[in-house]
C-alpha cells in the first residue's frame, strides 16, 4: 500500500501497428506535465508508457510488409515511438514492451491466478469481430456499409467491415463483477472521471456485464495460456496488464507496494476497457483497483478526430519542427479544455504562439534581463521592503495565489486550468512593468530605492513563473532559469512553493525563448 505521496501515472501503452500522430503526442504530454509537476512537488513520482505490440492486426500488418511480427515491432519501436518522447520532451522512468519478458512471464502468472481461482472457463463464442478494435463488437456497435462495402456490416469506428467469428475459448467471468463495479463507481465517484465518461460508463455497466472472451485460437501472435498452449490472450488482456507488470507484479512486490495504484490517463475511446474489464480483473486478482482513469478528449481536425486511418494524422514533428516541443506542449495543453475534445488548426497555433509564448511570456523575460543588465549592471538589488506599494504587494500576492491554483487544478488533472491561472501571474506582470515605468524611474537618481524595487519585484514574479512553468515549458524555463542565476536546476525548486525560489542575485543574458516565426501560408 503505497502512501498519499506516491504518484504513479500511466499513459495507454500505444500499438505499433502504425506511426505516432497528434493525438498520441497529445497523450504523452498531458501525463507528462502531470508527472513532472507531482516530481517537482516532491511526490514519489513514477511514470510509465510504451508500446502493444501483440495481436492479430500486428501480425497483418507484419506480414503484409515481409516481416515477423517482433521484427515489426523492435522497427516501429526503434524508429518511431522512442523517438516521439524526444520530440516532445517526455520524462518517462520506464517504457514497457509487451513482448518485455517481465510482462509476458506475470501475464501468464496473473491468468494462471484466475484460473485456480475458479475465474475461468471454457466456452464457446460467435460475434462480430473488428480487428481494427482487436475486440468483439455488439450489434449497437455497427453500422450499414456504403461504398465499397455497401451490403456489409462495419464498425463504427472504423468503418471496415467486421468478421463473424465463432471460437472455443477461454472466458472471464466479468459478469460477477456488475455489482462490485457499480459499489465502486458509487463509493469513489472519482474514481471514472471526467463526469461524462463516468455517466457512459454507469449507463453501460449498469445494463449488466457479459463475460470475456480472453482467449485465441486463429492466430499465435500473443502470450500462450499457461495451462493450454493452443491458446493466446486476448490481447486486450495481455495490455492492460502492463501497468502491473512494469509496476513489479510478479517478480517486485516491495516495488509494486510502493508504485500500486495507478492513475491512467487514456482517450475516453477505450476508458471502457480502463474502468471496466481492468478493475475486473484487478478485485478478480485481489488487487487494489486504480487510483483513478482519466478519459480525456479527442482531437479534432476539421471535426473528425485524429487518426491515420481517416487521413487527418498529423506527424508530431510538422509541429516541433517550426515552433519547438515547448510551444507544442504548451499550445495542447493549454488551448484544449483537458477532457474535453479539442479542435486542432494551424492558425490557432500560430496565433497563440505569438500572442502567448513570444510577446506574453518570452517578452516578458527579455524585457525584465534587459533591464536588470541595463539599470542596474546585472545586479538584482534588494526591494526597499519598508516602502512597498500596494502594486508591489499585489505581485507578491498573486505569486502565492497562482500556485495555490494551479497546485489545486493539477490535482484534479486540470491541466489547461493550471496553466491559465500561473499566466495570471505574466499578465500581471506585464501590466506592472507597463504602469512602474523603469525606463522613468532610471532617469531620476532620486527614484534610486523604488527602480531597486521595481526590478527587484519583476525578477521575483519572474522566478516563480519560471518554477510553476517548468512542468510545461522545460527548455525555455531552463534557459531562463540560468539567465536569472538560479539555484541549482529549476526541477529542484519545490514547486508547491514556487515563490520561495532561490538564488537570483544577478542576471545573464538571455537569447528569445520564442522567436519570431515566418509561417509559410502556402
Ligand atoms: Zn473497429
Amino acid at each position: 500500500m503505497s502512501d498519499g505521496s506516491s504518484f504513479y501515472i500511466t499513459t495507454p501503452i500505444f500499438y505499433v501497428n502504425d506511426v505516432p500522430h497528434i493525438g498520441h503526442a497529445y497523450t504523452e504530454v498531458a501525463a507528462d506535465v502531470l508527472a513532472r509537476w507531482h516530481r517537482q512537488a516532491g511526490d514519489d513520482t513514477w511514470f510509465l508508457t510504451g508500446t502493444d505490440e501483440h495481436g492479430q492486426k500486428i501480425l497483418r500488418t507484419a506480414t503484409a510488409n515481409g516481416m515477423s511480427p517482433k521484427e515489426w515491432a523492435d522497427k516501429l519501436v526503434a524508429e518511431s515511438w522512442q523517438p516521439l518522447l524526444n520530440t516532445i520532451d517526455i520524462s518517462n522512468d520506464d517504457f514497457i514492451r509487451t513482448t518485455d519478458e517481465r510482462h509476458e512471464v506475470n501475464v501468464q502468472l496473473f491468468l494462471q491466478r484466475l484460473y485456480d481461482a475458479g475465474y475461468i472457463y471454457t466456452g464457446e463464442y460467435e460475434g462480430y469481430y473488428c480487428v481494427g478494435c482487436e475486440e468483439y463488437k455488439q450489434l449497437s456497435d455497427l453500422e450499414d456499409g456504403t461504398g465499397q462495402y455497401e451490403g456489409q456490416l462495419v464498425c463504427k469506428i472504423h468503418s471496415k467491415p467486421v468478421e463473424l467469428l465463432k471460437e472455443r475459448n477461454y472466458f472471464f467471468r466479468m459478469s460477477d463483477f456488475t455489482q462490485p463495479l457499480l459499489d465502486l463507481y458509487e463509493s469513489r465517484p472519482d474514481f471514472v472521471q471526467p463526469e461524462s465518461v463516468r455517466n457512459e460508463i454507469v449507463q453501460f455497466v449498469k445494463r449488466g456485464l457479459t463475460d470475456l472472451s480472453i482467449s485465441r485460437q486463429t492466430f499465435d501472435w500473443g502470450i500462450k495460456v499457461p495451462w493450454d498452449e493452443t491458446h493466446v490472450v486476448y490481447v486486450w488482456f495481455d495490455a492492460l496488464l502492463n501497468y502491473a507488470t512494469a509496476a513489479g507484479y510478479g517478480y517486485d512486490q516491495e516495488k509494486f507496494d510502493r508504485l500500486w495504484p495507478a492513475t491512467h490517463i487514456v482517450g475516453k475511446d477505450i476508458a471502457r476497457f480502463h474502468a471496466v474489464i481492468w478493475p475486473a480483473m484487478l478485485m478478480a486478482a485481489g488487487l487494489e483497483v486504480p487510483k483513478q482513469v482519466y478519459g480525456h478528449g479527442w482531437l479534432l481536425v476539421g471535426g473528425e478526430k485524429m487518426s491515420k486511418s481517416k487521413l487527418t494524422g498529423i506527424a508530431p514533428e510538422q509541429i516541433t519542427d517550426t515552433f519547438g516541443s515547448d510551444a507544442f506542449r504548451y499550445y495542447f495543453m493549454r488551448a484544449i479544455n483537458f477532457g474535453q475534445d479539442g479542435s486542432f488548426s494551424w492558425e490557432d497555433l500560430s496565433a497563440r504562439y505569438q500572442a502567448e509564448l513570444a510577446n506574453g511570456f518570452g517578452n516578458l523575460a527579455s524585457r525584465v534581463i534587459a533591464m536588470v543588465t541595463r539599470y542596474h549592471g546585472g545586479t538584482v538589488p534588494p526591494a526597499v521592503e519598508s516602502a512597498l506599494t500596494e502594486a508591489d504587494l499585489a505581485i507578491r500576492a498573486t505569486e502565492r495565489r497562482a500556485t495555490k491554483a494551479a497546485d489545486e487544478a493539477i490535482e484534479r488533472l486540470a491541466v489547461h486550468e493550471a496553466i491559465a491561472r500561473v499566466w495570471e501571474l505574466v499578465d500581471e506582470l506585464n501590466g506592472y512593468i507597463t504602469l512602474q515605468e523603469p525606463w522613468v524611474l532610471a532617469k531620476d537618481p532620486s527614484k534610486a530605492d523604488r527602480l531597486a524595487t521595481v526590478l527587484n519585484t519583476a525578477v521575483h514574479g519572474l522566478g516563480t513563473l519560471t518554477v510553476l512553468l517548468s512542468p510545461v515549458l522545460p527548455e525555455a524555463t531552463a534557459k531562463l532559469w540560468t539567465a536569472l542565476t538560479g539555484t541549482g536546476t529549476v526541477q529542484d525548486q519545490p514547486i508547491r512553493a514556487a515563490w520561495e525560489w532561490t538564488g537570483g542575485a544577478r542576471v545573464e543574458p538571455l537569447e528569445a525563448l520564442f522567436p519570431r516565426i515566418e509561417v509559410d501560408a502556402s
